[in-house]
């Protein structure tokens, strides 16, 4: 038995929002009840206690778009003119990192990105994977670094035809695999998606085999959708559609698959992704740094499209994607009065709504009978804070870093900003001459 108290529990459930000196108990992994601290800890006598110290007690954030592989770009030399649009950004960087990942590297890369999640209060991830020098196993290695540190993943490979035949066929094999490992296991902690590059890497042909596959498997796809005008203007090209249109036509879509980005998207695209209930995922600070645009987003929610939230690899935080999602439909549209409500609504409503549905559990919430993945920040509230205000506290008020204790199935990953489930300096520094390493075959 578990009990997490002494903070403000911060549920957003319509009964309970917000519960003064509250405490979450926890009992095999689960949620057992949530109510008032002396209460609980009178009750339940000699379970373990996890002092929250005043602070905020907030279900585990969910990142529903990442990339764990894009961990030792931070600082490398590109040796080369600095991109300027999209299409630079990946022939210049991306697309010659992922070449030279070996296995090491990608267990060593998703390690250190997982420990900057559980850092940042992040419990769940969706990533999507690219390492075409390794493609076999390559899931199975950031499945095992993930099982180490605790945290949930929900991953996939991305398939594309920008290396040939030959590594777009291990693309395919090694979703499958992992997708037939994740269902054989039924293990609370994994899932699966079937990953696609983008419309732009995808030939008919190759496309047709992976939807194909992934429907065989009944998994759902994970691909990104319109990110640049580039993607956009090469499908109506070559295929005379627009991309929304051919993922759909090729039966990519539908309400178990995730369609990361769809910058550029007409209002007859946000209808097919209305029609299909894909979850769009928002990342705004990935697509600021690209300079691909401003994802209408606000236009999406409002047409009953899911749109979630993601950070792209650019970082681990949720909390500041959260600030910078509503910072940047402000400018985009000067209005300051706009995206005040659909960032909460894409990181807590949204993001749990499609974890909780890809898991079976329900993920995101602190209710009763659900995952115990829970957060502890540090918060003094300098003004009042209220069921009716606890949105704004959380916006100007936290960032990933004041996460003080993570909690992933029951299990205390970190307690105090201490890694408790490995030798996280040791990781760390194994990551970084791992990096020295591929900084030289770049
Ligand atoms: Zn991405």
């Amino acid at each position: 038995m578990l009990l997490i108290g002494n903070g403000c529990v911060i549920t957003r459930e319509p009964q309970n929002p917000m519960i003064e000196s509250g405490c979450v108990a926890i009992n095999s992994g689960r949620i057992v009840e949530i109510d008032d601290t002396t209460m609980l800890r009178g009750k339940y006598h000699g379970a373990t206690f996890v002092d929250a110290a005043g602070g905020l007690i907030m279900p585990g954030l969910i990142n529903t778009h990442m990339h764990f592989y894009s961990s030792f770009a931070r600082g490398m030399d590109l040796k080369a003119q600095s991109p300027q649009e999209f299409g630079q950004i990946l022939e210049r960087l991306w697309w010659r990192l992922d070449k030279v990942l070996k296995s090491e590297d990608v267990y060593y890369s998703a390690a250190v990105a997982m420990l900057d999640c559980i850092r940042n209060g992040v419990t769940t991830v969706f990533d999507h994977h690219a390492s075409p020098g390794c493609v076999e196993g390559s899931l199975f290695q950031v499945a095992d670094a993930a099982k180490q540190l605790g945290l949930r993943t929900c991953l996939c490979y991305e398939v594309s035809d920008r290396d040939g035949e030959v590594v777009a066929a291990q693309g395919i094999a090694e979703n499958a695999a992992y997708i037939r490992d994740c269902q054989q296991a039924n293990d609370p902690m994994r899932r699966a998606l079937f990953g696609l590059h983008a419309s732009f890497t995808l030939n008919d042909d190759l496309l047709r085999r992976s939807a194909e596959q992934a429907a065989e498997l009944g998994a759902g796809c994970h691909i990104h959708t319109s990110e640049a005008l580039s993607d956009a203007d090469d499908c109506r090209r070559r295929y005379g559609k627009r991309v929304v249109e051919r993922l759909r036509d090729f039966g990519v879509l539908g309400p178990s698959s995730i369609a990361a980005h769809c910058v550029h998207v007409d209002p007859y695209e946000m209808e097919i992704l209305q029609q299909q209930q894909s979850l769009v995922v928002h990342n705004p600070e990935s697509n600021m740094g690209n300079a691909v645009g401003c994802a209408p987003v606000l236009a999406m929610l409002r047409q009953g499209v899911r749109v979630g939230l993601g950070t792209d690899g650019y970082t681990a935080d949720m909390l500041e994607s959260l600030k910078v999602a509503n910072l940047l439909h402000k400018h985009a549209q000067r209005d300051a009065s706009v995206a005040w409500a659909e960032p909460h609504e894409m990181l807590f409503g949204q993001n749990a709504a499609f974890a909780s549905a890809c898991y079976g559990e329900t993920l995101g919430r602190l209710v009763p009978g659900a995952p115990a993945d829970v957060i502890v920040l540090d918060y003094e509230p300098p003004t009042p804070l209220t069921a009716d205000n606890l949105g704004a506290h959380i916006l100007f008020g936290c960032m990933g870093r004041a996460v003080r204790t993570t909690v992933v199935n029951g299990r205390v990953l970190m307690q105090d900003r201490q890694i408790l489930v490995a030798d996280s300096a040791k990781i760390t520094a194994a990551a970084r001459q791992q990096a020295t390493k591929l900084w030289q075959r770049f």
